[in-house]
């Protein structure tokens, strides 16, 4: 297989018949030794059967569905982990990501380079609280992490087997793929693209994800959190001293009685801190808890399609299409 397009979907029925449309389209250079893999990432609506109609359409297509909903970074593994193309392809399910992009992304490819990660030059149809939290987010990650992690950049980007293969063999829960991918090094040059609004539905990355999601980001790629506690010693530290001085200075100069709102603030100062601290420290040991049980990451509950089946003859749309469900597949992430 020389291509392997991968697809994230969740609760995506609508957008799933035009982005395959338009990724056929795309593809077509390569149409004969590639695969479209849809992941169903535990959808609550329609997007299975969206998917089974795809590959109907288009033998091209494999869907994979997972048994629950573990998260765009998940799902998308998932998918990575069931490609067998030398050269891979990711974007979101939302055309949010022009696959039109594909034949520049191999072009650079071609040069030799590993990773071509698509650069978001523009943003549409995007509230402004998103673009100016997602701008200060790829700031701060960068200034806290050892990685030199590209700038507004998403997941969309075209990977060569050799990279993949480096990041499928991270075995971690709290998965931030384009952190990963830089990590890993090789070559990498970035294309700039306009990121356009969704071609229907709503975006599955609410406030809380968005957190949670940075949380991931931070914790997976730097310690210096948990080294600011020291820092915070040191400040607090000085704090106290010129709270010492100023103590014993009003005693000695005015014989005062200690006041009570100097104390109330300076335990809820130091209580802020102790806490804020317990906090970080909370957040690493939680991680450290959950990836101490190495749980598999995802379960696949179905498929269609196959990745040798179309290879014969996929381009002739009489062929007959079997589509019995199989026997649940259980898979362990490696
Ligand atoms: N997605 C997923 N599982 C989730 C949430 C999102 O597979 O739990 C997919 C989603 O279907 C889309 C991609 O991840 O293809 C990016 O999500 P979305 O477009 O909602 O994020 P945004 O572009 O708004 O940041
Ligand atoms: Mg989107």
């Amino acid at each position: 297989m020389h291509l392997s397009v991968v697809v994230p979907c969740y609760n995506e029925e609508e957008s799933i018949p035009l982005l395959v449309d338009r990724l056929v389209q795309a593809i077509e250079p390569w149409a004969k030794r590639a695969e479209i893999i849809l992941v169903d990432d535990g959808s609550s609506d329609e997007t299975w059967a969206a998917m089974e109609a795809a590959h109907r359409r288009h033998p091209v297509v494999r869907g994979i569905r997972l048994s629950a909903n573990r998260g765009h970074q998940v799902a998308l593994t998932a998918g990575l982990e069931a490609a067998t193309g030398a050269r891979i392809f990711m974007l979101d399910a939302d055309l949010q990501d022009p696959p039109e992009i594909l034949p520049d992304m191999m072009m650079m490819m071609d040069r030799g380079y590993d990773v071509v990660y698509g650069r978001r030059a523009e943003r549409q149809g995007e509230t402004l609280f998103k673009k100016a939290t997602a701008y200060l987010f790829y700031r701060f990650l960068n200034t806290l992490s050892d990685v030199d992690i590209p700038k507004d950049t998403g997941d969309f980007r075209l990977v060569s087997r050799r990279s993949l293969d480096a990041v499928l063999k991270m075995p971690e829960r709290a998965r931030f793929i384009r952190g990963m991918f830089a990590w890993a090094g090789f070559h990498q040059i970035g294309l700039e693209y306009v990121r356009e609004a969704r071609v229907a539905g709503e975006t599955k990355y609410p406030f809380k994800a968005m957190l949670r999601f940075a949380t991931d980001a931070l914790t997976g790629f730097s310690t210096k959190p948990l080294k600011m506690a020291t820092r915070l010693a040191f400040f607090s530290l000085l704090v106290t001293v010129l709270m010492a001085i100023y103590v014993f200075g009003s005693l000695i100069l005015f014989n005062t009685v200690a006041g009570w709102a100097s104390v109330l603030l300076a335990i809820s100062f130091f209580s802020a801190i102790q806490l804020l601290t317990l906090g970080i420290l909370g957040e690493y040991v939680g991680r450290l808890y959950m990836e101490s049980k190495q749980r598999p990451l995802y379960f696949l509950s179905q498929e269609t399609g196959h990745p040798a089946a179309h290879a014969i003859d996929f381009t002739s749309e009489s062929r007959p299409i079997t589509t019995t469900p199989k026997a649940p597949v259980q898979k362990e992430a490696s």
